[in-house]
Formats: structure tokens, sequence, C-alpha cells
């Protein structure tokens, strides 16, 4: 019997496992895919190594930072010079730095929508968004109609709607207003989130960010991979944790699974009814990361920083993605609602969609890639969506506090439980050791 088993091997999940074999106690780490890391996920193409999870990370983020520097690993700071693009409602333009060239009126219109949600974010409590004084009014509605009824600006609320598919992987309509507000204020407000330099998406790490899952795994002395656990059954003298041909015993169990997920466990005796109609509301977001790779960056060249925006394409936004190494490489993003369903269509038309949008950006180069290559991680059976699980209005500010309660024997980690950076990889590392200190907390209790 172990002292602890960790259920999934992502940033969270290894991050509790380490910090609980650090402090002496027998760990063993279940993972349900065929290699760790979860929502990182680094493949090799043409001469680069590309992340098609996971990616970016960013100033204020102390716990990536030092996995970093621990494992000897270098960044990269993300490429932005050069005019960008918006596609505003179907409206071509382009500019360069912060702001850009749109009908003054909504220059304005978004820049106090975003002055008005920062002010609102900082009243929702980070570590427990269902104590803000307005918990329940902000939680029975969605973003969208918050936005209709304080925007009155279509080109205002397409942006934030635009902002938000990229964050959440959601439609503002299908985001409480607690939820996104509480999110924001865990991420450093919305400049930061959506911000190249100095913000989320500042710098990459060179070889790929599944290489810290790949450190902390040899950490925790490995991890048995293959072993999606099915039931988990607690009785007064410890858990047994069920894959499909085995068990495993313990004292203690780490779920580390996006939240979403959980409830496709079993939980002998089920779980308290809070709890469970929680995990029946969240859900995951659609984000599908294209990767096309050329000869040359043949963009940079005609003056484009890479960087694209739409509002209403299939492509919400573009990066430019040249790997370390040097590969060229463009890197759009299929988010919210024109993502939902992707798998489903042709995977031609798929492509054309895609690259078709590169095209209309930065010129008929963008045709002819050298590779082309897409994660769609709603496919990915045991992520169910990306990058994270989201509220609908009427569950954080009723439900809220199930989110991180342990159930007798059972802790819970995941970067949806995070109490800061909620949602991104500093996050997940922050929710796991905060689950490994409750289980040191009630090991030593008994
Ligand atoms: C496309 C995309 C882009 C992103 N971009 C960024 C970014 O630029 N910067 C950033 O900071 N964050 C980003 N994120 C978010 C970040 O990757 C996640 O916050 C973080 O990796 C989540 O880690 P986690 O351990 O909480 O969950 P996960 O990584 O999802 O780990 C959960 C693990 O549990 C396993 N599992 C699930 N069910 C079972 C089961 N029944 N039994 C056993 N194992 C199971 C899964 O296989 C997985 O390995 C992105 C995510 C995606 C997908």
């Amino acid at each position: 019997m172990s002292d602890v088993v960790v259920v999934g091997a992502g940033l969270a999940g290894l991050s509790a496992a380490r910090r609980l074999v650090a402090a002496g106690k027998s760990v063993t780490v279940l993972e349900a895919r065929d290699r760790v890391g979860g929502r990182t996920w680094t493949v090799r193409m043409g001469e680069g190594t590309f992340d098609v999870g996971g990616q970016w990370i960013g100033p204020g983020q102390p716990r990536m930072s030092a996995l970093v520097e621990e494992f000897g690993l270098e960044t990269s700071p993300t490429f932005s010079d050069g005019r960008k693009v918006l596609d505003l409602r179907g409206r071509l333009s382009s500019y360069t730095g912060l702001i850009p060239r749109i009908n003054p009126w909504s220059l304005i219109a978004t820049q106090i929508a975003m002055w008005r949600i920062d002010r609102m974010c900082i009243q929702v409590p980070i570590e427990d968004p269902w104590k803000a004084k307005k918990a329940r009014e902000w939680d029975s509605t969605t973003v969208e109609a918050f936005a209709r009824r304080s925007l009155r600006n279509k080109d205002a609320i397409a942006l934030v709607n635009s902002a938000a598919r990229v964050i959440f992987g959601s439609d503002l309509g299908e985001l409480s207003l607690l939820h996104f507000l509480h999110y924001l204020h865990s991420g450093g407000g919305l400049a930061k989130l959506i911000d190249t330099h100095g913000g989320n998406q500042d710098a990459r790490i060179v070889g790929g960010a599944q290489q810290v899952c790949e450190h902390l795994a040899e950490a925790c002395g490995g991890v048995t991979c293959g072993a999606p656990i099915r039931r988990i059954e607690q009785s007064e003298g410890g858990v047994v944790v069920h894959g499909d041909e085995q068990s495993w015993s313990c004292k203690q169990v780490v779920v580390a699974v996006p939240i979403g997920l959980a409830d496709r466990i079993r939980y002998t005796p089920p779980l308290p009814t809070l709890r469970d109609q929680l995990t029946q509301r969240v859900g995951m977001g659609a984000t599908i990361k294209c990767v096309a790779l050329y000869d040359r960056p043949f963009w940079r060249d005609a003056g484009w920083s890479g960087e694209g925006v739409s509002t209403d394409g299939t492509v919400g936004v573009c990066f430019d993605n040249v790997s370390p190494e040097g590969q060229a490489s463009l890197l759009g993003f299929v988010v919210g609602a024109p993502g939902r369903g992707w798998a489903e269509r042709p995977a031609k038309e798929r492509r054309e969609l895609v690259l078709s949008t590169f095209a209309r950006w930065f010129g008929d180069e963008a045709l002819s890639p050298t590779d082309y290559r897409e994660a769609d991680w709603a496919a990915e059976e045991f992520s169910g969506g990306a990058p994270i699980a989201t509220f609908p209005p009427g569950s954080l500010s009723v439900m809220g506090p199930a989110l991180r309660a342990p159930v007798g024997r059972i802790f819970w980690a995941g970067t949806e439980t995070a109490r800061e950076s909620t949602g991104f990889m500093e996050g997940a590392v922050e929710s796991g050791e905060r689950a490994a200190d409750e289980v040191l907390e009630a090991l030593n209790r008994n």
C-alpha cells in the first residue's frame, strides 16, 4: 500500500507527487495516457519543437519560472515586431503598437469596457470568489448579457468575445460573469492575459513545456502510464483506486484530472451532492491549435508580426510561431463556437479554412505550408476540451465551496482548483502543491 496515489500526471498531479515524495511519502502516480504532461504536449515538426498544448509563460508566474530554472531550461521571447492584423466583423485593418485602427467610438467603448472589467474583477476574492459581495448577482448572468447591457457597441462586444474565446475556449454567452471576473483577477487582469510582452504570452520554453512534466516525473521516481482510473473506493481503512485491470491501495488519493472529467470516475461512497452537482455543470472549452510550417517566415519579410485577431472568422487569433531552433511557423487558434464540433468536419475543409485565413492576412504563400498539424483538445479523451473548464451562471456562487474541499481521503488538484493563476500552467503547479500540503496534514493527523 502506498501512502498516496496521484491520479493524473499533468503539471498539477506531478507537482503534488513531487512535494509528497520530497516529504518522504511513498507515492504512486497513475496516468491514463501513454505520456505524461496532460495539457502540455510538445511535438517535433520539421526542424523545430512545438507546443500544441500549454506554451507561454509570463512575468508573475514564480512557480513555473522556478521549475524552468531548476531543470536548466531556457525561455525564448515571443516575436511581435511589425504590423498586426485586425479582422473586425469582416473589416480588415492593420496596426502597429497596442492600439488597433478602429472607429474612435468603438475604441473608446473597448477601452471603457476594459477599465470597467478590471475595476469589477478586483472585487472578486481570488481564493473564494463565491464570497464576493455581488457573487450571486454576477453569477446570475452571462458575460454576454452584461456586455450587451453595458457596452452597447457591437465592435467592442465582438472584441471582448474574441478575447474570451482565446482565454476560455468559450463564447461570452457560455460564461458566468462571476467566473469571468474571477478568472481575470486570478490571472492579473484582462490586459495581462491577452498581452504578449510583459503579459502571459511573453515567452515560451525552449524545447517545449512538456519537458517540465518529464523532469517532474523523474523527480517523483516515475509514473505508471496507460492506467485510466475508473473507480475510487473509500473505506475507513484506506482507499482503493481501480483501473481497467489493476487496483492500487493507498491511505490518501489526489485526483488531479480536469474537473470536467472528474465525474467520469465513479466514487464509492458517492460524492457529496454539492461536489457532484458542481462537476455536472462545468464543461471544457473548445481550442484547436493549428501549426503550419514554412520554408521561411515570409510574413516577417513583408513587415507583418504574424499576430492577427479575428472576431468572426474561423481562426480567432494567430501568432508568429517560429521555433527557437529557427523553423518558420504560424500558429492559429480555432476557439470557442467555431471550434465546437471541429473534429466532425472533413480534414481537408478544416485545413483550407485555417490556411485561407493566414493567406487573407499575410499573403498567398501561407497556402503552401511544408507541414500542417492540428491538436483538437475536445477530441482528446482525457482532456475533453481546452484550455480550461468553464463555469456557467449559477454554479460558482452556490457550488464553488466544493471545488477544493477534500472528500474523506480524496483531495482535489488541477489548474481549475488553483488559488492563483487559475487555468494556467502556473495555477496547475500551485494547485498540486496545495493538495500535497493538505494530504501531508491528513497523514500527520492519522
Ligand atoms: C491548447 C492549449 C493552450 C494552452 N496555452 C497555455 C499557455 O500558453 N500558458 C499557460 O500557462 N497555460 C496554457 N494552457 C493551460 C495549461 O496547459 C493547463 O492549465 C495545465 O497544463 C493544466 O495542468 P493540470 O495538471 O491541471 O491538468 P492536465 O494537464 O489536464 O492533467 C490531467 C491529467 O490527468 C489525466 N487523466 C484524465 N483522466 C484520467 C483518469 N481517469 N485516470 C488517470 N489519468 C487521467 C490526463 O491524461 C492528464 O494527463 C493551455 C492549454 C491548452 C490545452
